[in-house]
């Protein structure tokens, strides 16, 4: 593939840029800048902005309703997006279910799922994994019976990430006990508003509520809620965890935090007194970071061109979690050391948007610690990159 930009796509980014410059309300872009704590109401006011505009499906298929976009045109999407301030989209309904319910589901299901998707109406969390059931996720032990044309699903899932904003949950649940593990599964679409659905906090490391455990308890489920064949849903769940990997990559949002880096170092004094950004050993660090991140970019847009050719992401999505994430995790170190002491206070209250207490240090060095701490979940999440290591020797070094 031809991986230059073309005059037509540089008309388009220039038309994108016009765009979130007019729409992008701007207590959210100052929050989403300046590390402000967010809130659901942040998130689903873009999300239905993007959906007036017809672009909020923007690596959907024209038929389910995406604006029709080349792979190149997705990706000027994205970096303009993450480059302006706008905040991340929930990809739990737009990138990980939806695709499942566009290859696997009835038309049905497609039509009564997919444009409440992209309306935002339905706000959807990923029941996946559970205690003891990470990485072997196979082992999952959420049993969904079914009783006439219902199945009575019982037990709990864990680390459910925004599951206090949801209102729906795709869930893996066992249908058979008696079979091999990964032919026990089945696909489950689940109203979180369903009589027995409890959601409890997990607070994380930086002090922050993003995931939660959902517990069941004879939860009353209509048969016709089931994606594809009951007990084939190990097949639908590793479809999707290949959208979820690709996804995790986040290069806009990369190339967002380098730009922030450099402007820390930029202020911020080095040993001999001059800013940091002029220290050979700092200067050597960021140059680094910057080329993996390059590189990580012209895979991502290898990927989401094969996608688009219908060749949905394999194992090399686990090449672009790993390395990703990695990335994320790298950024964030270094403009904890950009800050030196000053990084050392985590400034709790001060993440508020009408915070007017004194802060310790500068005010940009206020979110840092939280995100240092916070980031390190990305090399666990969607599969910990000990597992994805296993996949690539596995799937294509072929050991
Ligand atoms: C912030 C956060 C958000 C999350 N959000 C969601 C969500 O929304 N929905 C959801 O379903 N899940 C979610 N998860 C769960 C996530 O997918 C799991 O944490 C992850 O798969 C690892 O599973 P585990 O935590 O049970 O660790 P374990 O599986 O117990 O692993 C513990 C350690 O052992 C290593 N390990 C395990 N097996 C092997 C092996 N075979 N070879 C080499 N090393 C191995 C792992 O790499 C890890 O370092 C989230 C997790 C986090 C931290």
């Amino acid at each position: 593939m031809d991986l230059n930009f073309t005059a037509a796509d540089e008309a388009f980014r220039g038309e994108v840029r016009a765009f979130i410059d007019k729409k992008l309300p701007p207590d959210i872009r100052r929050k989403v800048l300046e590390g402000q704590r967010m809130v659901k109401d942040d998130y689903y006011r873009w999300h239905v902005i993007l959906h007036e505009q017809g672009w909020i499906a923007a690596n959907w298929p024209k038929e389910f309703g995406g604006p029709g976009w080349t792979a190149a045109q997705q990706h000027i999407f994205e970096e303009e997006c993450a480059d302006a301030g706008a905040p991340i989209l929930s990809p739990f309904g737009l990138r990980m279910v939806a695709p499942v319910i566009m290859a696997f589901a009835s038309p049905e299901q497609q039509q009564y799922y997919l444009p409440r998707i992209r309306s935002g109406e339905h706000w959807w969390c990923q029941g996946y994994s559970e205690p003891g059931s990470g990485s072997d996720l196979a082992s999952l032990r959420t049993r969904a019976e079914r009783v006439g044309d219902k199945y009575i699903v019982n037990g709990q899932k864990t680390w459910t990430t925004l599951g206090h904003h949801g209102n729906w949950i795709f869930c893996l649940v066992r249908t058979n006990a008696e079979a091999r593990k990964q032919e026990g599964i089945s696909f489950l679409l689940i109203d979180m508003k369903t009589p027995g659905i409890t959601v409890r906090p997990i607070i994380m490391i930086d002090g922050e509520h993003e995931v939660n455990e959902v517990w069941f308890e004879n939860v009353e489920v209509p048969v016709g809620n089931l994606i594809g064949e009951e007990n084939n849903g190990w097949t639908y769940a590793k479809y999707l965890l290949g959208h979820e990997r690709t996804n995790i990559a986040e290069v806009g949002r990369s190339k967002r935090r380098l730009k922030r880096l450099k402007e820390i170092a930029a202020k911020q004094p080095g040993s001999d007194g001059k800013p940091l950004l002029q220290d050979v050993r700092f200067r050597d660090r960021i140059a680094q970071v910057e080329i993996e991140l390059m590189a990580l970019e012209i895979t991502n847009l290898r990927v989401i061109s094969a996608d688009m050719e219908g060749r949905a992401p394999g194992p090399e999505a686990s090449l672009l979690k790993i390395r990703g994430s990695e990335i994320q995790q790298t950024l964030t170190e270094l403009m904890m050391q950009a800050l030196g002491h000053d990084a050392l206070p985590y400034q709790h209250a001060a993440m508020e948007p009408d915070f007017s207490g004194e802060v310790i240090g500068p005010d940009y060095g206020v979110p840092l610690s939280g995100q240092y701490f916070n980031f390190r979940k990305t090399t666990i999440y969607g599969g910990s990159n000990e597992i994805q290591r296993n996949i690539i020797s596995k799937m294509i070094l072929g050991f």
